[in-house]
């Protein structure tokens, strides 16, 4: 016997519809790259979506074509999103903080057609663009009187958009079809397209804005400071229409100063971003005795989330601080760290202690960890091993079919991620598979040992890499950069590490470096680090 309920397809553009008509007033407020802040709503965003969506069928795109754009988190940029899903095409948001030769490679790969740029990146797409035959259209994200000199063939934005009126209607499309794209950023080997569905986005939509994840609902005013080209934007572009919440977008400005302007400005409620960012925020409210009045919570991903970062959001600034973790290939969110009945009392140091994990999953994601033979190991919040999940919003292959090997028959999807469960279903990363320290044949957890070393407080940042060693193959060595006019040192902070770890944990030594490389999206680059310290001799060896 079947339901005999409604085959009501789950589709992205039934968001925007949903928000013009009944959250249609509710305000979208962006820093614009021209520099004010620009103000506009659900009911017009839908408008000019509609149009855009017009204006690409004039251009010839049609379903399964990909538009690439890049840009930061504006109005235009969230009307390209709807415009570009609603004639079937998927968006393909590029990371302008790789390297030119792999945004070109990625573009490649992708057979982009077109590309949305901001002003920012028109540098960028003159030393690519020549590169990416597939490409027949570059748009810059703003009107004639703002369009540069450039060696491209390009149109205005608003102009473009003009040629086109809003008397569309979003094509047919299939929930399975393909909605959006975004790479991962390829630390190692060449990068890998990760494809959402509209379905897998709508989906985890849902997941996202629960009490238990995001809490979003009509009365948030939620600001994703995470790029749109960051792993999905994190889902915002949905999940704030969805439920009609005001977003405030802060377009090219993510220094403490700006970010805390619109935080206390616009009467930001809720927030997520990397750790780096709130680094730089909190430097800033240090600096000029500043405070969050409106802010209620922020989600906290992409890297570890630092003890220190929870602490001031928490004890200072009276913020609530859900640590999270996900990727590009779970749309992003895989795990949230709030509180439970059995956690929900605690306070002080058992709280941080707490934040330092990265949380359980909302229903819609499965996760458990195995050992290199596949065997599900034991939730006592101690045995480490592969991080595996599934579910409707989690990759089930690459673009091309690369990457296959991280895919069982069964759905599981090994994350790379190293990572323990307890009873309660909390999960702690304790590392990258590839980044653990092999310490005769026991694994040494190096995220453990920096978030141990960044508790310091002349300590800016940590990174803990593997070293060779004559007997125990691995030791670790702890890299610092100091916090500016501290002079912290190598046996003090050897001091301050003891009796926190197990002895055969402590670092064999300390490296103290002016900076330690970082990725696109703000990790630290691990491999660079470890390419840096090869020939280094641990006094130990
Ligand atoms: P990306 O796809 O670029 O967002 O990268 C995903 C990877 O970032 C994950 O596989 C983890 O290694 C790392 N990551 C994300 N969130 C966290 C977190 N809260 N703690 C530690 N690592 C994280």
């Amino acid at each position: 016997m079947l339901g005999l309920m409604q085959d009501w397809p789950l589709l992205c553009t039934k968001v925007i519809d949903h928000a013009a008509e009944n959250h249609g007033g509710r305000e979208v407020v962006s820093r614009s790259v021209e520099g004010p802040i620009h103000r506009t709503n659900y009911r017009t965003v839908r408008t000019r979506a509609l149009q855009l969506a017009k204006r690409l069928e004039m251009e010839g795109v049609g379903r399964g074509d990909r538009i690439a754009t890049m840009a930061w988190n504006t109005w235009r940029h969230l009307e390209c999103w709807y415009g570009i899903l609603g004639v079937g095409a998927v968006y393909h948001t590029l990371n302008p903080r790789l390297f030119p030769d792999q945004i070109a490679w990625i573009m490649n790969d992708a057979q982009d057609r077109m590309v949305f740029a901001d002003l920012t990146f028109l540098p960028i797409l003159e030393a690519i663009a020549p590169r990416v035959p597939s490409l027949k259209r570059i748009v810059v994200l703003t009107d004639a009187a703002h369009l540069p000199q450039t060696t491209l063939d390009v149109v205005a934005y608003e102009d473009w958009l003009a040629e086109a009126d809003e008397d569309f209607r979003w094509v047919a499309m299939d929930e399975r079809d393909a909605a959006g794209m975004c790479y991962t950023s390829g630390t190692t080997g060449s990068p890998k397209g990760v494809v959402y569905s509209h379905r897998s986005n709508i989906l985890h939509s849902f997941i996202a804005i629960q009490p238990d994840a995001m809490n979003l609902s009509s009365m948030s005013r939620a600001m994703p400071v995470v790029p749109l080209f960051h792993a999905n934007g994190w889902g915002i572009a949905f999940s704030c229409p969805m439920v009609g919440a005001t977003m405030i977008l802060p377009g090219p400005k993510m220094d403490g100063a700006s970010i805390c302007e619109l935080l206390v400005g616009e009467r930001v409620t809720f927030s997520a971003a990397v750790p780096t960012v709130w680094l730089m925020l909190l430097q800033h409210l240090e600096k000029t005795g500043g405070a969050l009045p409106d802010l209620g919570r922020v989600v906290i991903g992409g890297a570890a989330c630092p003890r220190v970062v929870t602490e001031a959001f928490e004890t200072r600034y009276g913020v609530e601080v859900v640590h999270a973790w996900g990727m590009t290939e779970t749309s992003p969110l895989g795990t949230l760290n709030t509180a439970k009945p059995e956690t929900g009392h605690q306070t002080g140091a058992e709280l941080f202690d707490r934040k330092q994990k990265q949380g359980q999953v909302p229903f819609g994601v499965e996760m458990k960890v195995t050992d290199d033979e596949n065997r599900e190991l034991p939730r006592d919040g101690r045995t480490f091993g592969r991080l595996k999940v599934r579910g409707p919003a989690v990759s089930s292959a690459y673009h091309g079919g690369s990457g296959q090997e991280a895919f069982d028959a069964e759905g599981w999807f090994d994350t790379g991620d190293v990572a323990h469960i307890d009873a309660n279903g909390t999960m702690q990363i304790t590392d990258r598979a590839k980044d653990v320290i092999k310490s005769g044949g026991e694994w040494i957890s190096t995220i453990d040992l920096e978030n141990l070393a960044v508790g310091h407080p002349d300590v800016q940042e940590a990174a803990v890499i593997g070293v060779a060693h004559p007997k125990w193959d691995e030791r670790p060595l702890l890299v610092v950069v100091r916090r500016e006019g501290t002079d912290v040192s190598r046996e003090a902070l050897l001091e301050f590490l003891a009796g926190k770890v197990a002895k055969w944990w402590m670092p064999d030594d300390i490296a103290f470096v002016e900076e330690i490389p970082h990725t696109a999206t703000g990790k630290i680059q691990k491999m660079a680090l470890r390419q840096q310290f090869a020939d280094y001799r641990l006094p130990t060896a």
